[in-house]
């Protein structure tokens, strides 16, 4: 029987003294990478001792599959969707500078903007694997313009959209291509959606419910025909009543179709989700919980006054203000944030935390192939943390790509 020794030369590396998260567990067991890729040891036994080429001494701490944020609308003075800037460019400090919070993949979100802006950003900006220079782009998440007039929060209301009529033909004037969209938000309760999302979702195109004023019917209606996301849970959505829970009630309804899980995004930055909300929506539908940053430009800068475009704002604590109010520009939450407030305002386990930022997301995008797990043949994405899930160090590939103090 041939050993995975003698199909590949490649280099194996080791890490050792470690807890890794496997099968919802942290087990005290190596981890073995190869080529980037998490390797069954179980397959090289029958080498001779001493197979690693590299150890990786982990001092005790956590090794779980690196996070997955799917909205973060930019952060460190970038705005994903100002075409004005240098579209590459600001990508590449972004995904540069969210290797210190634990992200080794994510989709870039543009929020409502005018067609222009879908023609000049799309383009520019593939489908492409993580490494030093940066995170992983998995694809775009374009929230809007397909959203309600009601519940648009920030999103410019000149440039909403209805389909008139014409469907996935209106979509696809206005993004111009979806060659490199993952995910679109859209309301299921403008007219045409149902056959939108329909098309979506057989395009592989993950169709979320959000800045929407649906109805229980409704939404169940959009999940039936595929849609698989809650855009950023109880912001933008009509509130839960009793008597029509709205999205909110996606979390516990008995249309869902039998094998299929409903995912929901919570910010969970202890501002936009008051954390008994946030345990609600945790106990009633755990294994559905996403959480993204839906970081805005800001996120990443220091506090005080920034002049962002035409807008200045004033960051004090966790707080981004358009500057002498106090209207909420945004999360500047970090995903590492995000995953410690998420433990601590619901008491979950450490395990749970870990997966909310990481295995779900894979399994709303359907990568769990290779994201999101430490399976084996799974890509070498890793973040080590330590017991209050502070981050030591990230890897892509195997590769370490951010070390604390480095
Ligand atoms: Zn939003």
């Amino acid at each position: 029987m041939p050993s995975n020794k003698s199909v590949s030369d490649a280099p194996i590396t080791q890490f050792i003294n470690c807890r890794i998260l496997r099968d919802h567990m942290l087990k005290g067991e190596d981890l073995w990478v190869r080529e980037g890729k998490i390797l069954d040891p179980e397959k090289l036994f029958f080498d001779e001792q001493g197979f690693a080429d590299k150890r990786v001494d982990c001092d005790g701490s956590i090794i779980a599959p690196g996070f997955i944020d799917v909205q973060i609308n930019g952060g460190f003075g970038i705005d994903f969707s100002r075409p004005s800037e240098d579209i590459g460019v600001g990508l590449s400090l972004v995904s540069k500078k969210i290797l210190e919070h634990g992200v080794t993949s994510f989709c870039p979100t543009l929020v409502t903007s005018p067609p222009a802006v879908y023609h000049k950003v799309l383009p520019q900006i593939k489908v492409q694997n993580g490494g030093p220079n940066g995170a992983g782009v998995l694809g775009f998440h374009l929230e809007g313009p397909y959203i309600s007039m009601e519940k648009k929060g920030a999103h410019p209301e000149q440039y909403l959209r209805t389909f008139r009529s014409r469907g996935i033909e209106d979509l696809m004037e206005t993004y111009g291509s979806l060659e490199d969209v993952s995910m679109v938000t859209l309301a299921p309760e403008l007219a045409d959606s149902q056959s939108v999302v329909k098309e979506l979702c057989q395009r592989g195109i993950t169709v979320s419910l959000g800045h929407s004023m649906a109805n229980l019917s409704q939404a169940e209606d959009a999940v039936q025909h595929g849609a698989s996301f809650i855009t950023h849970l109880f912001n933008a959505m009509l509130p839960f009543h009793h008597r029509d829970p709205g999205i909110v009630g996606l979390l516990t309804s008995d249309q869902i179709p039998a094998g299929r899980t409903v995912f929901y995004g919570m910010i969970a930055d202890g501002i936009h989700t008051n954390p008994a909300a946030l345990r609600i929506a945790h106990r009633a539908h755990p294994s559905g919980l996403v959480l993204v940053t839906d970081a805005i430009t800001a996120m990443g800068l220091p506090p005080g006054r920034h002049t962002l475009g035409q807008q200045v704002i004033e960051i004090q604590g966790l707080h981004a203000y358009v500057a002498g109010t106090k209207t909420l520009s945004g999360s500047i939450a970090t995903m590492d944030m995000c995953v410690r407030h998420f433990k601590q305002a619901s008491g979950c386990s450490i395990e749970e935390a870990l997966e909310a930022a990481s295995l779900h997301p894979a399994q709303l995008l359907g990568i769990t192939n290779r994201k999101g797990n430490l399976d084996y043949g799974s890509d070498a994405d890793l973040v080590l943390l330590n017991d209050d899930l502070n981050i030591i160090s990230t890897y892509i590939s195997g590769e370490e790509v951010w070390k604390k103090g480095a």
